[in-house]
């Protein structure tokens, strides 16, 4: 049974279950982009969310990575195990864009092969910072060991999405990932995956069907969403209206 809210994010919910070794985690319709400055609500965001996060973490499973998935309750809300979170937002970029582009110039598109990964601090009031391995190593929150088990994860996971989504036409252009530590130490994938956290192009075209066309203010966020459930033959319930 949910209990009280141990945590709110910008688009989750976490609250406590009557297991101390499990929370509940609720999807939210709110969207936000540069680090919380544009903010909106978008009926049915949470549900198509965690559809997507369902699709991909349970491909990830078949393929043997470990996730805090326990179950999933209904249409906004998961039941996950707890996890202290790393405080990385790992990123894995196959293709630039976004803010490699603007930080060093490279042309959107260009190909990082092999795959670049970054990590940047979870820190909202710092604005998300990237790190080098340095920086983590007197951060104390991840050994050195953990880190390259991390990234090694993260690769990974992209090979997984990229050669899957590929399938569908579309390229997996970055993505962000985050990790949490059990109550036995180990590693494993937590957060969400889906177009909020990824970059979603149609090959050859180029055409974003994720959170770029909000951040760009190019299309309706839920339409483009639902226009890539489609292209996966992902069924997303629609929302009831009474
Ligand atoms: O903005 P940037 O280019 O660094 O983002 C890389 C990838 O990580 C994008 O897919 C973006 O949606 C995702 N990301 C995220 N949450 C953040 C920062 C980036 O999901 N706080």
């Amino acid at each position: 049974m949910m209990q009280e809210m141990l945590y709110e994010g910008k688009a989750k919910k976490v609250f406590a279950t009557n297991n101390p070794q499990e929370v509940i985690i609720h999807f939210k319709d709110d969207a936000t982009a540069f680090n919380g400055e544009k903010k909106d609500v978008f009926l049915d965001k949470g549900r198509v969310n965690l559809a997507f996060t369902r699709y991909f973490f349970e491909l990830l499973h078949s393929h043997n990575i470990k996730t805090h998935i326990v179950s999933f309750l209904d249409d906004v809300s998961l039941k996950a195990k707890k996890v202290d979170i790393i405080p990385l937002e790992v990123v894995v970029r196959n293709y630039a864009a976004g803010s490699i582009s603007k930080r060093l110039g490279f042309q959107k598109g260009m190909i990082f092969d092999p795959p670049l990964c970054e990590f940047y601090l979870k820190d909202d009031a710092l604005g998300d910072p990237i790190l080098c391995r340095e920086h983590i190593r007197y951060m104390n929150t991840i050994t050195e060991e953990e880190l390259n088990q991390v990234e090694k994860m993260a690769l990974e996971i992209n090979s997984v999405l990229s050669e899957h989504m590929d399938k569908y036409g579309i390229t997996l252009a970055d993505f962000k990932i985050e990790f949490g530590k059990t109550i036995e130490g180990e590693i494993i994938l937590a957060d969400e995956i889906s177009p909020d956290t990824c970059r979603f192009w149609i090959k050859g075209t180029m055409e974003s069907l994720d959170k770029d066309v909000y951040r760009e203010g190019k299309a309706d966020l839920v339409t483009s969403y639902k226009r890539l459930a489609d292209i996966l033959g992902l069924n997303v319930k629609e929302v009831q209206t009474t």
